[in-house]
């Protein structure tokens, strides 16, 4: 698809909103416009004359060839008309895709934090109406992100400029999902390096901790990633939480969660070795309780698993667990997701995270002729819909959101909770509050300096990498010290 941008410089929102419509299209912007031969085109020029400003955006495809201006006084700022640009061209493409993003033009990844940012300069109306009226997002949307804006910031409130958070990965699965775009690997294809993984990761954590307390940060959270941290044997668990409580003080985390992502690999002995580890949370991910599509994701497990791994968690005592759900996965419908929400509702988790399926480029799934790109939106909408009424009837509110590039429909990723069992790093990393302390194989650190500079220092992305210049990671973390020599905590 050819953008032709005439008179601006938008290329950012512009080629972002056109691949709200068309995710999979390659787009190549010029700075002509279009030729009769470019029969697949969108246009936005801006025309500066004496007297004012004209936009004007236009949409040619499968006979679909239209146009649509507007004028704006002379001296028209460029924030101004590069939005006003974006309804333009907004509009066209709903007519000719028949698709209509309940996020209007809205592209970034925190609406909560533009949300806020509206409601300190214009109050809470003013800011809805922005969003309503300026961005076309649909009231649904505004009241989700108010509600989880409103949730966020009750656990923002909690964090100091020395807090940190700590996050340690374990970048191996069982199998690989289709959709998965993480550097993850499945044990079939990596059982000898899970062993020397461990040892290494143990030695990080024991180095990081060291470093944290020279510098005199405080634990807030602990978050146990991956990958599937599960893969690994009880024993192998144990020897990780073991260099993480003598390398921190867990007691003064207000959070530890594990990921015990896939309930094929949940077991009494690894369940015990968690809890003996000092977890506060895990999580048990169904992503869907159908399994025609669990088959066609490529999961290997049942519905049913999913169901004796929880009951298995809440009989080992566990009493804070989240569960993960996708909407917009193959073979899934409207119909089914609800029957999804009917059985974790039924279980009763403490908090459910509705994600949204993203089709990022690493992932085996393309999105392909299945169904087209408005209908899947439709049908994702409708299920987003239904998880929030489900979920808040049930007393579990949204406390987090945030989106992704290449979501279904353009869609959202929402966290609910019971009021009090909150995935609080969550919001940490998300708000980029404080700093995050990362370990293992593709963790990437993030320094927050008390002006909200931001430094990123990362690890080796492959588990082999991470082993064999381990030293090369040691060394990378004297960039913590580093940072804050140069940014003192106040
Ligand atoms: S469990 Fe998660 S990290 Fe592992 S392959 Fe599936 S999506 Fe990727």
């Amino acid at each position: 698809m050819k953008l032709c941008l005439i008179g601006n410089g938008f290329r950012y929102e512009l080629e972002n909103l056109c691949r709200l419509f068309f995710p999979f299209e390659r787009i190549d912007v010029c700075d002509a416009a279009p030729g009769a031969e470019d029969g697949f085109a969108a246009l936005a020029a801006r025309r500066t004359g004496r007297d004012g400003v004209t936009l004007t955006a236009g949409f040619r495809r499968d006979g679909f060839a239209e146009e649509a201006s507007e004028r704006l006084p002379a001296g028209a700022d460029d924030e101004t008309c590069e939005r006003r640009l974006a309804v333009l061209l907004f509009g066209l493409l709903c007519q000719a895709t028949g698709a209509r993003p309940p996020w209007g033009i809205l592209t970034g990844v925190r609406p909560g934090k533009l949300m806020r940012r509206l409601s300190e300069e214009m109050g809470a109306e003013g800011a809805r109406r922005y969003f309503r009226e300026e961005l076309l997002c649909r009231d649904e949307k505004i009241d989700l992100c108010l509600a989880a804006q409103a949730g966020e910031e009750a656990i923002l409130s909690t964090s100091r400029s020395d807090h940190f958070s700590l996050y340690f990965s374990v970048p191996f699965c069982p199998t690989r999902c289709s959709y998965c775009s993480f550097v993850s690997h499945s044990v079939e294809r990596s059982a000898k390096l899970i062993e020397p993984y461990v040892e290494r990761l143990c030695e990080e954590l024991r180095a990081t901790g060291a470093l944290a307390d020279r510098l005199g940060l405080k634990l807030s959270t602990v978050y146990m990633g991956g990958g599937t941290p599960t893969t690994l044997s009880a024993g192998q668990l144990a020897r990780v939480f073991a260099a993480l409580a003598a390398s921190f003080d867990l007691k003064s985390a207000s959070e530890f969660t594990v990921e015990a992502g896939r309930p094929d690999t949940v077991t009494p002995e690894r369940l015990d070795a968690i809890r003996k580890g000092g977890a506060t949370r895990i999580s048990i991910n169904p992503q869907s309780l159908n399994d025609r599509v669990l088959e066609a994701i490529g999961r290997r497990h049942t519905a049913q698993q999913t169901l004796d791994a929880f009951a298995l968690a809440r009989k080992m005592g566990f009493d804070n667990v989240n569960m993960d759900l996708i909407a917009g996965l193959p073979e899934d419908d409207t119909d089914s997701f609800s029957h999804t929400l009917d059985g974790v509702l039924a279980l009763d988790p403490e908090s459910v995270t509705v994600h949204t399926l993203s089709l990022k480029r690493a992932s085996r799934m393309t999105v392909g002729g299945d169904r087209p790109a408005a209908e899947a939106g439709r049908t994702v909408d409708r299920m987003l819909t239904e998880a929030n009424r489900r979920l808040t009837g049930a007393g579990l509110f949204p406390y987090y959101l945030y989106r992704q590039s290449k979501t279904v429909g353009n869609m959202e990723n929402t966290g609910y909770a019971k009021p009090g069992f909150e995935g609080r790093y969550n919001v940490f990393i998300m708000d980029e509050t404080h700093s995050i302390l990362a370990c293992g194989a593709g963790a990437v650190t993030k320094l927050r300096a008390a002006d909200g500079f931001i430094e990123r220092v990362f690890n080796f992305k492959y588990p082999y990498e991470y082993l064999s210049r381990f030293d090369e990671i040691l060394a990378r973390k004297e960039a913590v010290a580093g940072f804050y020599g140069r940014h003192p905590l106040v």
